[in-house]
């Protein structure tokens, strides 16, 4: 039997290995292992990869999202929207500077938040909204703009896992205040250890954001304001460096793998796109946006079926996983605090008991990918092995 795994970091990082040993060597070598040149020309290009006028290497996603909200000044009781239905650290970095999560739903058919819900949850308080690309779409960002603008709320953009999606040609990351990603190993740009990115084209919160990243310090040891060290290695820089022309390359075999499973699974009985109103037992996910990286590519399992088609898909050797099975305002850490929206997101928590993850990493072999598609046919008509 063919086996798949969910991912598969190995091909990608063997290809540059022999470049990725020259970079070690050259940065042993400097003895400089924080900050400097090396970390600023990856930030250069970063910036100009995705058309924003700044961009700070930092510590990981969460510490991109954490440093954003400080020097937005979040804190203490300040209100901010964001999705039920994501990875943690969107609400976790919140909380963790006294501010106050509210739960807003997402959209059935491409994940986002729910620009309609997000309306009727804004309060006074409110200052800002943080949207998550989920599984690399983008959401609608000129919606977003406009939204942001008519509430006047900040954005910092949850772009962990959409670094390179586009909206109509507009790259996630440049709409926001902030824009924050992350290249934790299984997002679209892996690195070898945890870090992030922060970006921004405001000159003064770039500047805010620059110092808070150093403990507030500026100049040396003099210390403004209290912030942190967010700083990213310049090992990790110099590795991701060599890794991020190839980005789009890579996004690109991601769309080719999900094209692949759209064309094979067309017609199949029990399997439609998950549009508006479709119905099937397997709804696949699209791109609405045309311009996704495919991080996950995400199934819906309707019917009470998901976690058999989990067992089913394990029994077969094939990797997946549950992107997320429990939506953050039930998380015990949230549930305690009481935040509010909480009781009025039902997309999202039908969606925590429908979702699977299937393999759609970039190197994902040929009979690989079709073993995955006739597994899903093979499930979706009724085999029970
Ligand atoms: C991965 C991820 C993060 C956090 O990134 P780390 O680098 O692991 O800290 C934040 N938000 C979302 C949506 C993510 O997928």
């Amino acid at each position: 039997m063919i086996t798949v795994p969910l991912l598969d970091l190995g091909p990608q990082n063997r290809a540059l290995e022999a470049q990725f040993e020259t970079a070690f060597r050259d940065v042993l070598r400097s003895n400089q292992f924080i900050m400097g040149p090396r970390l600023e020309a990856f930030e250069k290009d970063c910036a100009a990869f995705l058309g924003v006028k700044h961009a700070l290497g930092v510590s990981s996603g969460t510490d991109a999202l954490l440093l954003a909200l400080m020097a937005l000044d979040i804190g203490e009781g300040d209100e901010v929207l964001l999705p039920s239905f994501t990875f943690f650290a969107t609400a976790g970095s919140v909380a963790r500077l006294g501010g106050v999560p509210v739960w807003v739903d997402v959209d059935p058919h491409h994940f986002n938040i729910d620009l309609v819900d997000a309306a009727r949850k804004v309060g006074p308080r409110t200052r800002a909204i943080m949207p998550v690309h989920l599984f690399g779409q983008s959401g609608d960002l000129g919606a977003l703009q406009a939204f942001a603008a008519a509430h006047r709320l900040r954005i910092v953009e949850d772009a962990a896992q959409s670094m390179g999606a586009r909206w109509q040609g507009r790259s996630t990351m440049s709409v926001g205040e902030f824009g924050a990603t992350s290249f934790f190993p299984s997002k679209n740009l892996g690195g070898m250890g945890d870090s992030g990115l922060v970006t921004t084209s405001d000159d003064a919160l770039a500047e805010r954001a620059r110092i808070l990243r150093v403990h507030g310090m500026q100049p040396k040891y003099y210390h403004r304001e209290v912030g942190a060290n967010f700083r990213m290695d310049p090992l990790q820089a110099a590795l991701l460096h060599l890794k991020l022309p190839h980005l789009p390359e890579y996004n690109c075999a991601r769309a080719g793998n999900a094209n692949f499973y759209h064309a094979a699974l067309k017609g199949k009985v029990g399997i439609a796109e998950n549009r508006p109103g479709a119905t099937g037992q397997l709804l696949l996910p699209v791109d609405f946006s045309g311009q996704g990286i495919w991080n996950q590519f995400t199934l819906r399992v309707t019917g009470g079926r998901r976690d058999a088609l989990k067992a089913f898909l394990t029994g077969r050797k094939i990797g997946c996983e549950i992107y997320y099975p429990i939506p953050l305002h039930r998380q015990e850490c949230f549930a305690a605090a009481g935040y509010r929206g909480g009781d009025s997101v039902p997309v999202s928590e039908l969606l925590s008991t429908e979702v699977l993850s299937i393999p759609v990493f970039p190197e994902l072999a040929a009979e690989q990918r079709q073993w995955v598609a006739d597994s899903l046919a093979d499930f979706a008509a009724g085999k029970t092995e």
